[in-house]
């Protein structure tokens, strides 16, 4: 078994050429998405919360943390790995994974990594996992068994880990992806560009420079929170503005709390172009 080393394919990312242009992409396969999660950490229901969002037997009103999943030809990309990913995997039925894209390292977005385990066995290779390198700090501490080196535990999972950046285009399975630094409260968070789908999640505020990395992408994905005001997470009508500025031809809410509403209530009330996210929805990015 290959010993992993985390750092070993920093050299690698940095040889990558940056001038990789989101406008240039060429997309042989359509792009799918699927929003494996579109629950805030908490998840909908919550527990012992008896409102009318968790009670009700709608099922796009059930949740499960905040995630994504990528389909391009035969490849498959996670975009984070909570405390779902296991159930998400099997969900979408995907028996394959050529890695993972970490938006940031809160607990609902990382704490599924041991789940990678049945990919690693069935490939016998490293999970690639691309992410900052503060990230990486976290994912380090809070899963020493995976990346140390002594005293392996035999069958304890495989993961390599590729660092990224917000100025850094990079390549992963054949896609082109363009990191779009934004603010969750105070902590910088990456969110992703493919083509003309960029994915954003856990995301307060966003610099003009980055905001232009988005310009003219026809699906996006964002994270709205509920209708009150957050200090670290876009509520309803901050990402309604958000998106009335990128005028995307459709915008996906995810990472909602069971304080938004019921799914049939809210999107009653949102502009054509933006669809209330629900766990499974597909967007055809073809
Ligand atoms: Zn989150
Ligand atoms: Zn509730
Ligand atoms: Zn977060």
């Amino acid at each position: 078994m290959r010993r992993p080393d985390p750092t070993a394919s920093l050299a690698h990312i940095k040889h990558q050429k940056s001038n990789i242009k989101h406008q240039t992409s060429k997309i042989k396969h359509p792009l799918e998405i699927i929003l494996t999660g579109t629950g805030t950490s908490q998840g909908v229901p919550v527990i012992g919360c008896d409102c009318e969002v968790c009670t009700s037997t709608d099922e796009r009103d059930k949740r499960l943390r905040t995630a994504a999943l990528i389909r391009f030809g035969d490849k498959r990309i996670a975009i984070d790995c909570g405390p779902d990913f296991r159930q998400q995997m099997l969900r979408s039925r995907t028996c394959t994974l050529d890695a993972i894209l970490f938006t940031h390292e809160h607990n609902d977005h990382i704490i599924g990594l041991d789940d990678v385990r049945p990919f690693n066995f069935q490939a016998w290779t490293d999970m690639p996992a691309y992410c900052t390198a503060r990230v990486q700090q976290s994912l380090l501490r809070r899963f020493d068994y995976i990346f140390t080196t002594q005293g392996r535990y035999p069958g304890a999972p495989m993961v390599r880990l590729h660092t990224i950046s917000k100025g850094q285009p990079f390549e992963v399975a054949g896609l082109k992806v363009q990191p779009v630094e934004a603010l969750h409260g105070r902590m910088p968070v990456l969110g992703f560009r493919i083509g003309d789908f960029a994915y954003l999640t856990d995301i307060r505020t966003i610099a003009s420079e980055e905001m232009e990395k988005l310009r003219g992408v026809r699906h996006l994905v964002l994270s709205a929170l509920h209708q009150r005001e957050h200090h670290s997470h876009l509520n309803l009508q901050q990402a309604l503005n958000l998106i009335a500025q990128l005028a995307p031809e459709q915008a996906y809410l995810t990472h909602i709390s069971h304080r938004m509403g019921r799914h049939d209530e809210v999107q009653r009330e949102l502009p054509e172009n933006v669809t209330l996210g629900y766990d499974g929805l597909r967007i055809d990015c073809s």
